[in-house]
């Protein structure tokens, strides 16, 4: 037996495996910070854990509908006509194990061999791969610090081609935090206009981590013409804090959805039936403590920006949204370490700081655009501040 050919076409995820290595590293007793990991710090709020422990005690732990319980999909309806006013039947909307499993259940169910998908780089890890092994061809475009880390109409004009079926368009993005306003988002749609055989996958997850009053929008809401191409997708984990219940949701054209519900009723079947309960409480429930949390991190992005850019070799842009911050290390390749060891690649450069500086990020590589690196301050100000002086102190180390 040996692993599949579908299988070759991926690689593990590279942020899950910087996880995985700092939690190696402290079960080893080492005094290790990790600002490599996607999820926010906060816990799942009361109101939302009480209604996933009232699922149990109500004997609400059976198999569901396939993609979603009536109660969550409509919770999910009400949701995208709320937050960005548009407007889904409930036989548009699917609910699946995570956003990522959104993705898988998107790309498995619509793309061929040979098919094309637009992703804009720097890009989330999982896209590439996750075309991959659906047998497509990614396409990447640059969306690099020349255009604010956003795709421009021209790069994606210039990246469309007849097989293009989808463009996977993250806003505010992971790695980097940039976030598209309507007129940008409009300009895009109006060269997929002129192209009506690509589809847009709007992944919004990171909608409410969002600062300095930046007005949020999605694609399908900016551009309405795109409504009846556009998967609009979005989840519990970031916002919620609920990055263990497993819960992302889209919403589309109902043949569409029926197409993914057909996968996932031969893959996963339901999200977990009281994951589902608390993600109904979650939608439905109080909402203002998500501007909290984002004043929260605000501040947070604010003290890491500044101290990355108080570190000798490093440019760090101040994002518009999400938990990220990618800075640019160009000065630093080329330099040497203390032990004699060359920098000469921006995994080199997140190697030296896990091991001499001891904290953890994801070199730049790993998302399609180097050099730079990516940290998370989904963290502690106090933490971050460690964080900070111990990057500053290894920078200036370097020779
Ligand atoms: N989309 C983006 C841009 C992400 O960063 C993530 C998680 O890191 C996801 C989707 C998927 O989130 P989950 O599968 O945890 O719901």
């Amino acid at each position: 037996m040996q692993p599949s050919a579908a299988l070759a076409r991926i690689s593990p995820s590279p942020t899950l495996a910087v996880s995985a290595r700092v939690g190696a590293l402290k079960r080893q007793g080492v005094d290790v910070i990790g600002l490599g990991a996607g999820e926010p710090d906060f816990d799942t709020p009361d109101h939302i854990k009480e209604a996933g422990i009232r699922a149990i005690r109500d004997g609400r732990t059976k198999y569901t509908d396939v993609d979603g319980t009536p109660e969550l999909k409509a919770a999910v309806v009400a949701k995208f006509a709320r937050d960005n006013r548009l407007s889904y039947g409930l036989d548009q909307v699917t609910v699946n194990v995570g956003g990522k499993h959104t993705l898988f259940n998107a790309m498995v169910a619509t793309v061929d061999p040979g098919d094309e998908v637009v992703i804009p780089a720097p890009y989330w890890v999982s896209y590439p791969d996750v075309v991959q092994f659906a047998g497509g061809t990614p396409v990447i475009a640059p969306a690099g610090p020349e255009q604010d880390y956003k795709l421009s109409p021209a790069a994606l004009e210039a990246a469309i081609t007849p097989r293009t079926r989808w463009l996977i368009l993250n806003s505010p993005s992971n790695p980097t935090g940039a976030a598209y306003t309507r007129d940008e988002l409009r300009a895009l749609g109006a060269v997929l206009a002129r192209h009506p055989q690509v589809w847009v996958f709007a992944d919004d997850m990171y909608e409410h981590i969002i600062y300095d009053g930046f007005a949020f929008a999605s694609i399908a809401e900016a551009c309405p013409d795109l409504y009846e191409r556009t998967l609009t997708v979005n989840g519990c984990s970031k916002a919620y804090a609920m990055t263990g219940w497993r819960i992302g949701f889209g919403g589309g054209p109902a043949w569409l959805i029926k197409a993914m519900a057909k996968l996932q009723s031969q893959s996963t079947s339901n999200p977990c039936s009281i994951a589902q309960a608390a993600a109904v409480a979650a939608l439905t429930g109080p909402q203002d403590f998500l501007a909290e949390r984002a004043r929260a991190f605000q501040a947070r992005r604010d003290l890491v920006v500044s101290m990355l850019n108080q570190a000798k070799g490093i440019t760090c842009p101040r994002p518009d949204g999400a938990f990220y911050v990618y800075p640019s290390i160009a000065p630093l390749i080329g330099t040497t370490t203390p032990k004699g060891q060359l920098i000469d690649s921006d995994e080199a450069f997140v190697g030296y700081l896990l091991d001499e500086a001891r904290v953890a990020a994801v070199h730049g590589a790993a998302f399609g655009l180097s050099p730079a690196m990516r940290i998370s301050y989904a963290t502690s100000e106090d933490v971050l501040r460690a964080a900070g002086e111990r990057i500053q102190t290894a920078c200036a180390a370097l020779r």
